[in-house]
């Protein structure tokens, strides 16, 4: 087993008086059926390679080892490197590296195809993780992630679902969301204040959808879930041929809210505004 350190190096606990740390997110997986359950979700098979954020002391990893090509494990807590390497020593198929993962270049990734990842992953910074490694271009085929079940619920919220909003839209054009399983708060030590859940995101076929400007779809449906409460003709620009012009495209209420229209209505949004430019 290689392990790089990418970072500052700290020194290494014992595991038996190792405190878990709340500014890292450490609510260690303490259910061996629920983190067997997470490795099979991942498919993982002999020609893989499988990326953990977040290994912790490797209650997810263990599940996932020797089942891909190659598994690598991206850790920010320094302290739990010798954990790890302890666990996992001797094998060449596993790698850890030191680093905090939502900033790690993922360029030198492309290199090596399509990758699957999977994290119990830290709830303070897992909606940057999400940004950091799902955003087009990455080299990510499948993602299976626990998050805060509120979050989950926002990422695979449509329209007639009360947790429906920006995040749902700008996740979905992109990905497919499962939800896939909640997970109490009884399993972690220590426990988390809230439930989890178990997401995957697959990337969406884009020959589903038709051809848009995504920075402009991104900037829309920002704007039109910037206050809830009001309707979505005093939060967009002007639109070109006039406000009415849309409505009828979308056959929808002019006084419609941005909640009550789905990913296909605001791609159409999206593709409208773009003939100002045409
Ligand atoms: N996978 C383990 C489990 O299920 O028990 C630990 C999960 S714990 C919720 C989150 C893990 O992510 C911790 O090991 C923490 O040190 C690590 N972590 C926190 N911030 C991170 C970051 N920015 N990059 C990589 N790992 C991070």
């Amino acid at each position: 087993m290689r392990y790089r350190d990418q970072r500052r190096s700290e020194s290494a606990p014992a595991r038996q008086n190792f405190t878990p740390r709340k500014s890292m997110g450490q609510n260690f997986l303490q259910d061996e059926e629920i983190s067997r359950w997470i490795g099979d979700q991942v498919q993982p098979d002999g020609a893989d390679l499988v990326v953990e954020i977040g290994p912790g002391m490797g209650a997810l990893t263990k599940h996932l080892v020797g089942r891909p090509k190659k598994l690598i494990l991206i850790e920010k807590d320094a302290q739990l490197g010798p954990e790890l390497q302890g666990q996992f020593e001797g094998r060449g198929d596993v790698e850890v590296i030191h680093n905090d993962a939502t900033r790690i270049d993922l360029r030198p990734w492309f290199r090596h195809g399509p990758l699957k990842l999977v994290g119990n992953l830290p709830y303070s910074v897992g909606g940057e993780i999400l940004k950091h490694w799902l955003t087009p271009p990455t080299p990510v085929s499948c993602a299976v992630f626990m998050l805060q079940k509120e979050v989950c619920d926002r990422l695979a919220a449509t329209c007639e679902d009360d947790s429906y909003g920006a995040l749902s839209l700008l996740v979905q054009k992109d990905w497919n969301v499962e939800m896939l399983r909640v997970v109490p708060p009884e399993v972690f030590n220590p426990k988390p204040k809230v439930d989890s859940a178990i997401i995957r995101l697959t990337p969406r076929d884009p020959a589903t959808l038709p051809v848009f400007d995504h920075v402009l779809f991104d900037r829309l449906v920002r704007m039109g879930f910037s206050q809830r409460r009001k309707q979505l003709k005093n939060l967009l620009p002007d639109a070109p041929g006039g406000w009415d012009s849309l409505i009828q495209a979308l056959g929808v209420s002019p006084t419609v809210r941005a909640e009550a229209l789905s990913l296909a209505q605001w791609i159409q949004i999206a593709r409208h505004y773009e003939q100002r430019h045409e």
